[in-house]
């Protein structure tokens, strides 16, 4: 039987403490998960376990199907919202979802996250998207799975790259983010986190502020990602 690895069993525990210590969760309303590209398989926080019990034996191992195929746990509640994530990107290899104060209150708005400033344009290319909300045949269907499918639809529709945008915003709900690593999808939630709040108080010192121009976004963002990337070290 294809195994987990422990290393990367290891780095979903980390990143799920590290969503505590960055202050971006309240109770146990949040989870990351890893997938290993080779194998198919997803390692996932238990569903409604303490941060701080969180440990290699009671991380789940799912298959894309959604199958567990090791621990004793259920997984967490929104596995089919990652799983349908990891189905559909294909360069992403981890996800995390938080309902982090700011970026929820944009999700709860009914609003998009705009590119105010350079921090934002370091890490998200243009605005953060906001995903409508499910239809109540969808909710009583399968509702964490088409969440996953509504995201997906609105990046395919919008045509968005999951690779530029590392994040979203549900409507009526919360954030998810995701990356390449477990360290980068982490990083990206902590951005999209800070990058909100500084949003709330702009919008409070001048509700009429616009996107930043168009090239410096570019420039702040290309300079990080990409094939001409040169910020940072070799
Ligand atoms: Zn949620």
């Amino acid at each position: 039987m294809i195994k987990m690895t422990n290393e990367l069993k290891q780095d979903v525990v980390d990143a799920n403490k590290r969503l505590v210590s960055a202050g971006l969760v309240t109770l146990t309303w949040g989870n990351v998960s890893a997938m290993d590209r080779e194998t198919g398989l997803i390692a996932i926080k238990p569903s409604g376990v303490d941060y701080a019990d969180l440990c290699l034996e009671n991380i789940v191992v799912v298959n894309l199907a959604g199958d567990v195929v090791e621990g004793d746990c259920r997984p967490s509640s929104d596995t089919k919202t990652h799983l349908e994530l990891y189905r559909n990107f294909s360069e992403v290899g981890s996800v995390v979802h938080t309902h982090s104060l700011a970026a929820t209150a944009f999700s709860q708005a009914g609003r998009e996250l705009p590119c105010l400033g350079t921090t934002h344009a370091d890490h998200f290319y243009g605005a953060v998207p906001l995903v409508r909300v499910l239809t109540a045949i969808e909710v009583a269907e399968d509702y964490e799975h088409y969440t996953g499918v509504s995201i997906v639809e609105h990046f395919e529709k919008e045509g968005i790259d999951p690779v530029d945008m590392p994040g979203v915003l549900l409507k009526h709900h919360a954030p998810f983010t995701w990356g390449e690593t477990v360290d980068k999808a982490v990083e990206n939630s902590i951005a999209l986190e800070a990058c909100a709040k500084m949003a709330l108080d702009v919008y409070a010192l001048n509700p009429e502020v616009e996107a930043i121009p168009g090239y410096i976004l570019d420039q702040h963002y290309l300079r990080k990602h990409g094939a001409d990337a040169y910020y940072g070290q070799e």
